[in-house]
């Protein structure tokens, strides 16, 4: 198992011609986003006692366990043990999936990564874990839609990170081979070891739950690094 979890070197540069990006943690704040919704889910939208605000957000974290829970178990849960009468927990779940967007913060400097990348003609994607059209409608509320050539969701394709089928259907959409790909994402299993196993150069964003990745190409702690991240990677440059 020991190769299963290290990166090509690479001694020669390589010819970059895309840069995909991981939605969840790398290009969208959840962890900010999803407090901002549940703040306001608790205090306005559900009219909870204020002593009660509290509790209910950290249930939400808890249940959701970093966005793996499903969220009409979560709700059912949450209607039980807060007494939330007024809708069903179904409801609460479409409450959840039509408002959340309202909400989304993008990562720090984000924006300015991904417009310079496009001003250079890199094809750039988002390959995401999660429901489709919540993230598709999450990207766009980020207003970052138009700066993507590929959107690739694995609940409209049946196939999440680490599986290889994803990645490269990312890649088919823009037609680029996966190893002229970097990928940037905050997972080490999901994203950093799934690219690594089609041979695109390796990005890793740190963060609380995940701050170190060992067999990333490089790690970018601040996305106003990225461009040149991936210009050292492009042996190339000529685009
Ligand atoms: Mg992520």
């Amino acid at each position: 198992m020991l190769e299963a979890h290290t990166a090509r070197r690479y001694t020669h540069r390589m010819t970059i011609k895309a840069v995909l990006f991981d939605l969840d943690e790398t290009i969208l704040d959840r962890s900010r986003s999803l407090e901002l919704f549940l703040t306001w889910e608790a205090s306005e939208f559900l009219n909870l006692p204020f002593a009660d605000c509290e509790r209910y957000i950290e249930r939400f974290l808890e249940l959701d366990n970093n966005g793996l829970g499903d969220k009409t178990e979560i709700y059912s849960v949450l209607w039980k043990e807060f007494g939330l009468y007024e809708q069903t927990a179904a409801e609460l779940a479409a409450n959840y999936r039509n408002s959340f967007s309202r909400f989304c913060c993008e990562k720090r400097h984000v924006d300015q990564a991904v417009s310079v990348l496009k001003s250079k003609d890199y094809r750039l994607g988002v390959v995401t874990n999660g429901p489709s059209p919540f993230q598709e409608n999450n990207l766009e509320a980020l207003g970052l839609t138009q700066f993507f050539d590929t959107v690739v969701v694995s609940d409209a394709l049946n196939v999440r990170k680490p599986d290889p089928e994803i990645f490269k259907v990312a890649c088919s959409n823009i037609s680029v081979d996966t190893e002229h790909c970097v990928f940037v994402g905050d997972n080490p299993e999901a994203d950093i070891q799934g690219a690594n196993n089609l041979g695109m150069y390796t990005v890793f964003v740190p963060t609380r739950r995940h701050p170190a990745c060992s067999f990333a190409n490089k790690v970018c702690r601040d996305m106003r690094d990225l461009p040149a991240v991936v210009i050292e990677a492009d042996g190339a440059g000529n685009h």
